[in-house]
This record gives structure tokens, C-alpha cells and sequence, in this order.
């Protein structure tokens, strides 16, 4: 891509009505589009972030067995009363709205009930089970504090994965593997050594539900971790029970962390409220047993840019990163200009994906711009380089410049990590 046809812009100044660091940096770089308090659009380098996360996600998902599909966000009331989740003093957060003949609709905050009822139509006997349907889906939720940028808002992409098992043990065994496909989506997005997975209250099917929690000082929860055994335990679990709950050790140290992801045993409630029943072998109708698996891509994509991004602008991981390169040309004459082309299409004709700043501007000015944008490596080109068979690469995260020779610099990108 030719950065001069990007039609986004970088800004100096950050928004003065943003607090938060991720939407700052990434409204400053022109990721994103502020449309409202809590409400954010995603502009094409946002877009392709957001887009690799969910990529990341579909594809540890798909590995568990998972199936991808893509509900409604118009809800209907009904089945939100057999779980007794429509009126506004049990649920806060909905936004509804009305048919021309006054037919009250939701707009989906999630979707347990809408899934649970649509599988009814698909579960019928054992041999149906076990069946993970997931989506990557906007939410809305009429949130009382947005003020945490792209980690809190009132429309927001969620993955929503829902389990449903012939039994319990099915189902754990299920519980189990979804927990190290988490840990795999965080640790492919760098925050892997950040990132503890935590108990949390169960409700009424389990001791424990899990959250995955990262830590950052933007975070709005707090966390006890213990450091033997690298997990943690929520406010809730720590009123509870002072320790670890699997150590029992005492030590715990408490952190600002922020809830990337949770995972939660929902035993037969939905299953029960919507009559969602299997014929087991014998031919008897059993309840069927579920789960749901939650992350947030966006708030995930936030959280990155907390934790990851430095005093010069964001910092991506390769996984995620809008591009793996930024090819910056520095001087406008020809020989310089026709040097970065060739290699911008050696780069492109080697399938890898970069961002070429072609632009007319002062060479301050764009490494201040490519500082800001955050691709994982620079490379430049210049006067100086054309004097030389090597060109000077720059690793954004360490600032590491690599001389790399013209004949190993598609190997050297493609190899990077
Ligand atoms: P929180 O306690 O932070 O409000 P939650 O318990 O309501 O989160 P869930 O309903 O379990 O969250 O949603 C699943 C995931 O969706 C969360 O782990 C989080 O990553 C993401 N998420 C939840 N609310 C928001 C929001 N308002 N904006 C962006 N992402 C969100
Ligand atoms: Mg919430």
C-alpha cells in the first residue's frame, strides 16, 4: 500500500477529550474515528488490526472444534423473559428498541438465549453432541462509564463461543481445552507474560468461572496474583478465601489488570429456561450441558496498545500489525524514488505486506509517522543505502538496526518475529 494514497491522516496532538492512552494513540495515528463517547469506527489500519486479531481468534477457535456462525442483533423479547433477563432493573446495560406496531426488540448485549433457542432446532439425540457454534458478533451495551477508549464500549465486536455437552464431563473436558486455546490467542498477541488466567465467582454450576486477566495500569479491575503459580484470583474470590486456590499460599500481590477474555460453566440455566433437551442412548431426554467463552477483540486490540506501545506511538506485534513493514523512502530523487519501488515490489512480489511511505515530506517528519504507526519493522532507503549493497532495517519494539544485504532482504522480513 502507498501511503500516499491512504486517505487517513496522522494528527500531532492527541484528542484533549480522550483520557485513555489506546484511544489517544490511536486516534492520534488515524486508526480509528471517535463518533461518540464510548462509540469508535475502525479506519483501514484499524481495520486491518482488528481484522488479524479476529483471525488469530478464528483460528485457535476452529482448532477447538469450533464452527463459525453470525446471529442477529435484534432480539426477540420472549426468550429473554423465559430466562427472566429483559426487564431493565435485572439487566442495566440493554438497549431496545420497537417494531412500527410497537413489538418490543433487543439489541444483543449476548447471546445465550438466541443461540440456545436456535439450537433446538438442530439438537435432537446424542449423537448430535458435543457442538460449539462461535461468532465474532457486535454487542451493545448501554455502559455506564466509557472511558477506556476501544476497552469499554457501548457497540463492540465480541467472540462468543457456547458449548453445549451430553455431560459433565464432556463439557470439563471441553473447559479444559479452551482455557490453553486462550492462553495461545494472548500469547500470539504478546501479551502472553502479561496475561493470568483468574478465578471468578461461578454462580450456581460451578465453585469457579475464569477470567483472563492482563495486567495494565489502564485497567478498571483488580487482581491478587500469586507468583508461584502464575495465576490469580479475582475481588470477589479474594473476600472469600485469602490464598491461592491452588497452592493455598497467602502471598498474593495485587495489580490493575484488565478482562481480555472469561470463560463460564453454565450448567443446564439456559438449557432449562429454553427446554433445550437430547435423546440419550436409551432414548430418554436428558438436559443439555453448556458454556460460554467470551473475548473481546476490540478491547483485546486496546490492550495491546497499552501495554506494548512506547513514548513514540504504538508498537504491534507481528501477528496483528496493519503491515509487517514500513519501507520508507527518504529523498525524492529519481535514483532513490526508482530504487524504492524495485524493492517495494521485490517486497510485495515476496507476499509480504507493506506499507510504502512514497510521500513528499521532510525525512523528521516521516520517521515520526512511522514511530507512531508502529509496524514492526523500518526499511530504509535513501542516498546513503544506494551507496551501499545493505540496507538499514529497524526493529520498532528495540530500536535494533539491522544492515541486512539487498540479496537476503525478503528472507530477513519473512523471518522475522
Ligand atoms: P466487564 O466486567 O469488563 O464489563 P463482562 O464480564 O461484562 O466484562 P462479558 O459479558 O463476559 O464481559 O463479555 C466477554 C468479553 O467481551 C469480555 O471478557 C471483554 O473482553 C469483552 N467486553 C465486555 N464488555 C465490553 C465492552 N463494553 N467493550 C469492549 N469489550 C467488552
Ligand atoms: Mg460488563
Amino acid at each position: 500500500m502507498y501511503q500516499s494514497k491512504l486517505f487517513t491522516k496522522t494528527r500531532k496532538e492527541a484528542p484533549k477529550d480522550e483520557v485513555s492512552k489506546n484511544a489517544q494513540l490511536l486516534i492520534k495515528a488515524g486508526f480509528i474515528n471517535k463518533e461518540m463517547a464510548g462509540v469508535y469506527s475502525f479506519l483501514p489500519l484499524g481495520l486491518r488490526v482488528l481484522n488479524k486479531v479476529n483471525n488469530v481468534i478464528r483460528d485457535e477457535m476452529n482448532k477447538l472444534g469450533g464452527q463459525e456462525v453470525f446471529l442477529t442483533s435484534l432480539q426477540e423479547k420472549a426468550n429473554w423473559e423465559k430466562t427472566d433477563r429483559w426487564s431493565d432493573e435485572k439487566v442495566d446495560i440493554w438497549f431496545k428498541t420497537k417494531l412500527k406496531n410497537d413489538t418490543e426488540l433487543g439489541l444483543a448485549f449476548t447471546h445465550e438465549e438466541a443461540l440456545t433457542a436456535l439450537m433446538k432446532n438442530h439438537i435432537r439425540s446424542y449423537k448430535d453432541l458435543p457442538a460449539y457454534p462461535y461468532q465474532i458478533q457486535t454487542k451493545f451495551r448501554n455502559e455506564t462509564r466509557a472511558k477506556s477508549g476501544i476497552m469499554r464500549c457501548r457497540e463492540f465486536p465480541m467472540k462468543d463461543m457456547y458449548s453445549f455437552s451430553k455431560d459433565t464431563a464432556e463439557h470439563e473436558a471441553f473447559y479444559e481445552k479452551s482455557k490453553a486455546a486462550y492462553q495461545n490467542i494472548f500469547n500470539r498477541m504478546g501479551l502472553g507474560d502479561k496475561t493470568y488466567i483468574t478465578f471468578a465467582s461461578g454462580g450456581t454450576f460451578s465453585k469457579y468461572s475464569h477470567e483472563f486477566q492482563t495486567v495494565s495500569s489502564a485497567g478498571e479491575d483488580l487482581i491478587y496474583i500469586c507468583d508461584k503459580c502464575k495465576i490469580a484470583v479475582n475481588k470477589e474470590i479474594i473476600q472469600e478465601q485469602n490464598k491461592c486456590p491452588a497452592c493455598s499460599g497467602e502471598n498474593l500481590r495485587e495489580e490493575k489488570a484488565v478482562e481480555v477474555g472469561n470463560i463460564f460453566n453454565l450448567g443446564t440455566k439456559f438449557s432449562d429456561a429454553l427446554d433445550l433437551t437430547y435423546l440419550d442412548e436409551k432414548g430418554v431426554p436428558q438436559k443439555v450441558i453448556m458454556g460460554s467463552y467470551g473475548i473481546g477483540p476490540g478491547r483485546l486490540m486496546g490492550t495491546v496498545v497499552e501495554t506494548l506501545s512506547d513514548d513514540n506511538g504504538l508498537v504491534w506485534p507481528v501477528e496483528i500489525s496493519p503491515f509487517r513493514v514500513h519501507l520508507v523512502q527518504v529523498g525524492d530523487k529519481d535514483d532513490v524514488k526508482k530504487a524504492a519501488e524495485n524493492l517495494y515490489e521485490e517486497l510485495c512480489k515476496a507476499s509480504i505486506e507493506v506499507l510504502f511511505d512514497d510521500r513528499d515530506l521532510r525525512p523528521g517528519e516521516k520517521f515520526a509517522d512511522s514511530d507512531l504507526l508502529g509496524l514492526p519493522l523500518r526499511i530504509i532507503v535513501s542516498e546513503k543505502t544506494l551507496m551501499s549493497s545493505e540496507y538499514e532495517v529497524k526493529e520498532r519494539k528495540t530500536g535494533k538496526v539491522s544492515m541486512v544485504k539487498e540479496v537476503d532482504i525478503c528472507d530477513f522480513v519473512k523471518k522475522y518475529k
